[in-house]
């Protein structure tokens, strides 16, 4: 271990600088004072265009307005489809008419879209810019992240973050007030601080693939939910769409090794008929579907934020959104907490934000995973409940009013940034 003056001390060190990290470092950066010194650790080449290459978020109107407060949106709107209509069907594969059992209008008020659609380029490529071009954040990427002393044992007044540099003890560089674990699904924030998750393996897989269209989609979004799993056509600028079509985990693997020609051609048996039949545009990729839940969001000077707190299934394209809900909640905590002259790693900081954000995080997974399971279950009496179901709710304005609203994240306990107010 270094000597102790060595180690250079930061108010907080970040691990992760995937999208919630790299906002969470900007959100930081912006909104605290002039002598907060942030560290983001991360490991080289994260900011690559060709991560989640193909992917794309439905980002609800908060996390819009979130990255509007960042000085992010002005580049990022000209390319963001804004969702008009949702329609959302129930049926077999082989069933050529697919009803519409619900529909909803896209705006939660005139002239103002619940949530767009956005490829992760299109939201990367100013996240990063920005973030590169900070003053005060430090971006270390050397050495691999192998520790932390949480000081809770040792009577240390600060964490320890260790790293591997090939000598057989790892070294201590950094000391922080609070470690941030950005760190997604396999976090090692999570487990250098003991916390346990909760797993549960969908045995599904997320295929993901952008289409050219021959018709105009007209900013609609519609989820088929097929027997298989839910696939989504999620409108995209320029007449084009991005595709999540949940498969079970063996046949998402044959689907993606077919030529082009039988992929498209599965592609259109399962797409809307009234959008006509597509070609492809850009690669496709599928990737394993797990839940995953941190059982609690905090431990000794640390927090959780995004996929290393919560990793929700993607029928509904919440997970980005919960994870910037996340930065935005623990930014306004940490913000009161520095002006109150209070440690922004003890106790009354970490106890507000677990309380904030361990419930919306609990609630989103846990009805995620309900909605993934009740949409699978093929029984027929179980489909005629469900398109019971949707249809009650199709004719319930207020409730519909609530679905719509609670998607584009404006429901509940809202944190400041995400309505545009200033903390
Ligand atoms: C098929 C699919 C479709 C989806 N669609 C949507 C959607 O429409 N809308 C939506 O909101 N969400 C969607 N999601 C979810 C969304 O992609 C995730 O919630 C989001 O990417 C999580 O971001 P993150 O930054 O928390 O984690 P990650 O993107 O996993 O980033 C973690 C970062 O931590 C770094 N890291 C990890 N370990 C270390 C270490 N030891 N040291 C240093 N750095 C480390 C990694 O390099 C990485 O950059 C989808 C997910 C899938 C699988």
């Amino acid at each position: 271990m270094k000597a102790d003056e060595k180690i250079e001390k930061y108010d907080v060190a970040l691990v992760g600088g995937g999208l919630v990290g790299a906002v969470a470092a900007l959100s930081l950066s912006q909104f605290t004072d002039r002598d907060f010194k942030l560290l983001l650790i991360e490991r080289p080449d994260f900011a690559s265009p060709k991560r989640h290459e193909g992917r794309a978020y439905a980002l609800s109107e908060g996390s819009r307005m979130l990255l509007e407060m960042l000085g992010l949106w002005q580049a990022i709107e000209p390319h963001a489809q804004p969702i008009e209509e949702i329609d959302i069907t129930d049926s077999e594969l082989e069933t050529v008419f697919r009803p519409v059992f619900l529909h909803f209008e896209g705006e939660i008020a005139m002239g103002r879209p619940g949530a767009y659609i956005i490829e992760h380029e299109v939201l990367a490529e100013p996240i990063y810019d920005q973030l590169f071009k900070a003053q005060n954040i430090h971006i270390h990427t050397e050495g691999a992240f192998s520790g932390l002393e949480t000081g809770i044992e040792s009577g240390l007044d600060a964490a320890e973050l260790l790293f591997d540099d090939g000598s057989e003890t790892a070294q201590a560089l950094f000391k922080a007030d609070l470690v941030i674990g950005a760190d997604g699904r396999g976090s090692r924030v999570r487990d250098f601080a003991g916390i346990k998750t909760f797993t549960s393996d969908y045995n599904q897989d997320g295929i993901v693939v952008t289409v050219e269209l021959r018709q105009p989609h007209g900013g609609k979004a519609v989820q088929h939910f097929l027997p298989s799993g839910p696939f989504a056509i999620l409108p995209l600028t320029n007449d084009r769409a991005s595709l999540v079509w949940t498969e079970a985990r063996g046949v998402a693997a044959e689907m993606c090794a077919l030529s082009d020609d039988e992929f498209i051609g599965e592609v259109n048996k399962r797409f809307s008929p009234k959008l006509g039949t597509v070609a492809l545009s850009g690669r496709r990729g599928h990737f394993p579907l797990s839940l995953l839940l941190a059982r609690s969001f905090i431990g000794p000077r640390v927090v959780l934020i995004g996929d290393a707190a919560h990793g929700v299934h993607p029928l509904a394209g919440q997970g980005m959104n919960i994870g910037f809900r996340d930065v935005a909640a623990l930014t306004e905590i940490l913000v009161e907490t520095r002006r109150l002259g209070l440690d922004i790693g003890g106790d009354v900081a970490l106890t507000k934000y677990q309380t904030w954000r361990r419930s919306d995080g609990v609630m989103s997974a846990f009805a995620m995973d309900g909605l993934n399971r009740l949409f699978t279950a093929e029984a027929s009496s179980l489909r005629e409940l469900r398109g019971f179901g949707l249809r009650l709710v199709d004719r319930l304005p207020p409730v519909k009013d609530f679905f719509v609203k609670e998607a584009a994240g404006v429901n509940g306990d809202v944190p400041k940034l995400m309505q545009g107010l200033e903390i």
